[in-house]
């Protein structure tokens, strides 16, 4: 095959990865650098296509507009690496000023050196472009999570090769002129490389861009949209790995229910009853240690699984919790209205280490927490068997509260 049909080809290649991924994300409301990504590709394959009808080695201004195409898909493809990784983003402002200052050098470079003036700015600016999404690729690899690594990795180090062979392409272009760009070994060995980067490219991106949404429809199966915390799905995932360890460490089950809760919504309104579910969250978040779980366990019920063999932990942290949730200031949303206050009332289960149990665990914390709520609701209640050491317990709080 000619080296025409072969850079026909890899441009359609990179024109249908940049169109699949914009119809990826059109219907996405956070893209994650998807859109750039596109972008990069599209205006990569297009400016291959304007270059090779115009004839590779001409130095005229219709050149270096294929060539500012380029500059602009690297800076695209950059722009998709920050949004992916979550990072600052370069704005629109900043992308029209590096290509005007491209445009600017390699105009003045192609009038001074005609075609080598061109070739050698085009390659030394494309060579420290890849320079710099092979680094953002390499630093974005070291922050995420661990099945994003391998292909962020697989990014950098074709990228950072590409940079590499094309900034000694623009060296060379200056040292000994124009024929190392387009005949010779040297020239057989970069297109070579570049139809294996360009090859890759894409399908390196979309199992990047695939991970990324697995992980999010992950996330929203597991978690609770409100609260961020664990829904009873996600819930069920923890107590599935936490009961697969051998042996399972002992867990005690804490349910918390806001008492009155209805009260706040019909006084406040629903969003002021939303505020206080995600605020309680956090407080109930910051109390909890390491190895416990908090889950969403219904409408404005939580499920604390609490782990340890010390008996008298479970009533101690409800106790703490209550006292917590008792001190917090809630904001209200009109802040000039004050706070709203809240109490909570806690069922604590016996302490159990099969996963059998779990149901007759949750009814015993359950008939606690109904218990808590008759006899005048803002306390603890441990599952009757478990008393004397939640009396224990409560009395070495309050005394040191
Ligand atoms: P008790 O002290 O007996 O627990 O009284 P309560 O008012 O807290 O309990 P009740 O079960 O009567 O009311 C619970 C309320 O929680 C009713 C429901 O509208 C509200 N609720 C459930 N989920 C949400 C939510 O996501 N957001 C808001 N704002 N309210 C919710
Ligand atoms: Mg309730
Ligand atoms: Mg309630």
């Amino acid at each position: 095959m000619d080296p025409g049909t072969v850079i026909v080809l890899l441009a359609l290649n990179l024109v249908g990865i940049g169109a699949l991924l914009h119809l990826i994300a059109r219907r996405m409301a956070d893209p994650a650098g998807l859109r750039a990504f596109g972008t990069g590709a599209l205006a990569f394959g297009l400016a291959y296509l304007l270059r090779l009808g115009m004839g590779f080695s001409s130095g005229t201004a219709r050149g270096i507009l294929s060539d500012t195409g380029m500059i602009f898909a690297t800076l695209s493809f950059a722009i998709g690496l920050q949004r992916f990784s979550g990072a600052v983003a370069m704005n629109r402002r900043q992308v029209v000023l590096v290509l005007l200052v491209y445009v600017a050098l390699a105009g003045a470079a192609t009038g001074l050196w005609q075609g080598v003036g061109r070739h050698a700015a085009l390659n030394l600016a494309l060579g420290l472009g890849y320079g710099v999404l092979a680094t953002l690729a390499f630093a974005a690899a070291k922050r995420e999570i661990a099945p994003l690594r391998l292909p962020l990795r697989v990014l950098a180090v074709l990228v950072g090769l590409l940079s590499l062979a094309t900034a000694a392409r623009g060296v060379a272009v200056m040292a000994v002129g124009m024929q190392p760009l387009f005949a010779g070994p040297w020239a057989q060995a970069y297109y070579t490389y570049s139809i294996v980067v360009i090859t890759l490219i894409g399908p390196n991106l979309l199992w990047m861009v695939f991970v990324r949404l697995n992980e999010r429809l992950h996330a929203l199966a597991t978690h609770d949209a409100l609260t961020g915390l664990l829904n009873r799905n996600g819930l069920e995932q923890v107590m599935q790995r936490h009961f697969a360890s051998r042996p399972p460490p002992p867990l005690v089950l804490l349910l918390v229910d806001i008492d009155h809760f209805k009260r706040i919504n019909d006084e406040q309104g629903h969003a002021a009853g939303d505020a206080v579910l995600r605020s309680l969250a956090q407080t109930l978040k910051a109390q909890v240690r390491g190895g416990d779980v908090v889950a969403r366990w219904g409408g404005e019920e939580f499920l604390i699984c609490c782990q340890g063999s010390d008996p008298a932990r479970a009533p101690a942290l409800a106790e703490r919790l209550r006292l917590a949730v008792q001190a917090e200031r809630h904001a209200r949303l009109d802040a000039s209205r004050g706070s709203t206050d809240c109490t909570v009332s806690i069922g604590v289960s016996f302490a159990f280490n099969d996963r059998s149990t779990w149901e007759a665990a949750a009814r015993a914390a359950d008939d606690a927490l109904y218990q808590a709520k008759r006899e005048g609701r803002n306390r603890v209640v441990v599952a009757s068997g478990c008393a004397a050491v939640a009396a224990q317990a409560t009395r070495g709080i309050q005394a040191g509260a």
